[in-house]
């Protein structure tokens, strides 16, 4: 059976990475047998710019009937005065709620050759292999009622609600634990029970969902401590779910912690499993059409796609370890350089990355790790 990748290039440095991560799919066409269609459509600035609107029908339907999204990223200067309807992330939030998008995974993973980029001491950070699973569908972000009001005394006050169902909660958690199980099987739930009866409530469902997990090692922290110990000592941690608002603000975190915005991928994934992968990056207008740009947060992209929604983890750890090897040889797109390495472009990376595929079939047939 082949499968439809719907490819949103969108603004900026979008086009630019999308393409070598484009190039590392159609070498697995071509090359492993990988059955895919490749369609592409626009989303954010560009589409605002074609159709006038950031999510035009057309996009939305062809992105319903694939059984995955690639997105490079949207926005830009040009298109920061629209009207809120119109601006381009806008296109991002449509789709998100349009597939039912409610399960957002980031891994924060630093790839030895780059502990000298972290702004934390090598030693806290070498090795760093942590996921995080944030809620991305509920809670404050969208609880109602929301609102700013005006009160008897003419003192305006601004109110959302933090609300989460326990259907909610347990979605969220199944992901959690399975993604535990396929890593080194330790969760660590991330609330501030001790506050919020939302909290409580999460805290609960959980704790009772990790009965049918014997093998993961579930805990809990609040979230206060978990920013506390995600910069003292973040090797501690393998997986860890929380809420929308909590995983939004941990999640940029931990991926600081890395140092490199243009290495991390994401997925946010519907109750089918099927999914829309990005790099965590934005378009990075201040050095759109240099060729410079780092393809590498794509490209992982792409290994997250093929695991999560196309089945195929041999091939996700084949594209992971053909960028490992990457690395290896000193090859550095310039956000990333250090002294001693070799600066390359976008399209250079990314042929870099293929080539190395390519080897690795050769050296290690199937390309399993
Ligand atoms: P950004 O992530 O685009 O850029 C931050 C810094 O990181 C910039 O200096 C940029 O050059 C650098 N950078 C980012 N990706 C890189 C890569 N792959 N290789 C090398 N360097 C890279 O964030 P920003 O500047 O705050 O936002 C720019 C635009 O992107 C805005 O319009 C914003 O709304 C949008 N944005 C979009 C998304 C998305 O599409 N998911 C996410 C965040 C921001």
């Amino acid at each position: 059976m082949s499968h439809k990748i719907l490819i949103l290039p969108g603004d900026g440095i979008g086009p630019e990475i999308v393409a070598e991560a484009v190039k590392v799919l159609e070498h697995l066409r071509d090359r492993r047998g990988l059955q895919v269609e490749l369609e592409h459509a626009l989303v954010g600035g560009a589409a605002v710019d074609a159709t006038g609107t950031p999510l035009p029908e057309e996009t939305l339907a062809l992105a319903r009937a694939a059984d995955a999204v690639l997105l490079g990223a949207v926005g830009g200067p040009r298109w920061e005065g629209l009207e809120r309807e119109r601006r381009p992330e806008r296109g991002l939030l449509g789709l998100r709620s349009a597939l039912g998008l409610f399960a957002n995974l980031r891994p924060a993973l630093l790839y030895p050759q780059l502990a000298q980029a972290s702004t934390l001491k090598a030693e806290v950070v070498a090795g760093l292999d942590l996921m995080i699973v944030r809620e991305l569908t509920g809670g404050i972000y969208f609880g109602r009622p929301r609102g700013i009001r005006t009160l008897e005394n003419g003192e305006r006050e601004g109110f959302n609600t933090l609300v989460y169902r326990e259907s909610e909660i347990e979605r969220i958690g199944r992901v959690a634990f399975e993604t535990a199980r396929r890593r080194h099987h330790r969760l660590c739930s991330v609330d501030k029970a001790n506050v919020l009866e939302c909290s409580e409530l999460w805290r609960e469902v959980m704790t009772r969902l990790g009965e049918a997990y014997p093998d993961v090692e579930l805990s809990h922290m609040y979230v206060d401590n978990a920013t506390m110990q995600l910069v003292r000592a973040p090797k501690q941690f393998d997986v860890m779910v929380t809420t929308n608002m909590f995983g939004d603000i941990l999640s940029d975190c931990a991926a600081m912690l890395t140092g490199s915005i243009g290495m991390l991928p994401s997925a946010s994934l519907n109750a089918e499993g099927r999914g829309m992968y990005e790099p965590i990056h934005g378009s990075a207008p201040d050095i759109a059409g240099r060729g410079i740009a780092n393809p590498l947060a794509t490209i992982l992209s792409v290994a997250m796609l093929l695991r999560h929604s196309l089945g195929r983890p041999d091939l996700a750890g084949a594209v992971e370890q053909a960028v490992a090897r990457v690395l290896d040889r000193g090859l550095r797109t310039p956000d990333i350089a250090t002294a001693g390495t070799r600066q390359v472009g976008t399209a250079e990376m990314g042929d870099a990355v293929v080539a190395a595929l390519d080897e690795f079939e050769h050296t290690d047939t199937g390309g399993r790790t």
